[in-house]
């Protein structure tokens, strides 16, 4: 009796993680390596700007070392895993002090969710954000920021993690400066506190250095109580989930597939629900086309009441 317990005992402790587990654990710990690489350059001082299509479309030191590090320790792990990364880089060798070779423990310890305990490396395809809100960070609008790893299979976005390094920077120096997000469809998202906006107030959180007259005309046609506009995608969902908003809301182009993804999988994994401006869902596997064309509608709860009140004018703006 003893030895048949300390048998399946045994069995069970040294089957290996299921691989989704195994890559959310090492998008954790490469996120918070990403997060010191964008503190670091934010501190040395020297942010290495290009503009890539225009003024409001920028690329910093950060955004490239970061998504080397991310895409290169992701890589050397997880070969046959495909990774797209935003920004377009030369394939040069990725210096060893980028790569991250860590695991969060606390992930690999917990159980892989049923339907996506036999996913194989060459059926994932990770998006890779290495640097959100850009424009933001160089305006020092700094807890904007997020690293966005974003997991999908099947083309849906099944898990993510959103690094903030910033989160705290005003709480003075007693507070732990960044946190990370993580989550998993099926099992949930963690490293904050789920908190619903307030009752009966329609607060919308849009884009404060992208707008147009589309982008607020649609605003203006669901008569928000209140308007948040703030830097980022990742930052946006987190104000969702957090409780600060109760729609996100971005009628126009501009938001590619690595913006959505590993916020997609968080938001969906609380219960919440993002589309494009019709309603349709976004697609993640490695052919699809980046931009979001069609815009951006998540929201925590009451997704329908929102949905429901988009103009048709906006939505014939708006070719998927
Ligand atoms: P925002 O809400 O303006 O911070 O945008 C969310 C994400 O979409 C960021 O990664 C932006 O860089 C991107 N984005 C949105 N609109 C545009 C645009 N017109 N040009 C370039 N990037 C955009
Ligand atoms: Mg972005
Ligand atoms: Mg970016």
């Amino acid at each position: 009796m003893y030895k048949f317990a300390f048998c399946s005992f045994s069995a069970f402790s040294m089957a290996s993680p299921a691989l989704l587990m195994r890559v959310v654990a090492s998008a954790y710990s490469v996120a918070e390596k990403a997060a010191t690489i964008v503190r670091n350059v934010m501190s040395a001082g020297d942010l290495g700007i290009v503009e890539k299509t225009g003024a409001n479309d920028l690329q910093t030191k950060a955004d490239r070392l970061v998504q080397m590090s991310i895409c290169a320790s992701l890589a050397r792990k997880f070969p046959k895993v495909t990774i797209i990364g935003e920004e377009e880089l030369p394939t040069d060798e990725v210096a060893e002090e980028l790569i991250e070779d860590g695991n969060c423990e606390e992930i690999l310890n917990k159980t892989c969710p049923a339907q996506y305990a036999g996913i194989k490396e060459e059926e994932l395809v990770i998006w890779v954000d290495p640097l959100d809100g850009t424009k933001e960070y160089t305006e020092g609008l700094l807890d904007h920021v997020t690293v966005l790893i974003g997991i999908a299979y099947g083309g849906k976005a099944i898990a993510g993690v959103i690094n903030q390094p910033y989160y705290n920077y005003e709480a003075g120096a007693s507070a732990v400066l960044g946190r990370t997000i993580w989550g998993v469809l099926g099992m949930g998202a963690f490293g904050f506190q789920l908190t619903e906006a307030p009752a009966g107030k329609h607060i919308i959180v849009t884009t404060r250095s992208h707008s147009s007259a589309l982008v607020n005309d649609c605003i203006s046609a669901l008569n928000p109580d209140n308007v948040i506009r703030v830097g980022g995608a990742g930052n946006k969902i987190i104000q969702l989930i957090e409780g600060k908003a109760s729609a996100y809301v971005f009628a126009s182009p501009g938001c590619k597939k690595w913006d959505t993804c590993a916020p997609e999988a968080i938001l969906h994994a609380v219960g919440g629900k993002i589309t494009d401006i019709h309603g349709n869902s976004f697609q993640y596997n490695k052919e699809v086309k980046h931009m979001n064309s069609a815009g951006v509608l998540a929201t925590l709860r009451n997704y329908d009441y929102y949905a429901s009140r988009i103009p048709n004018t906006v939505k014939q703006s708006l070719v998927p």
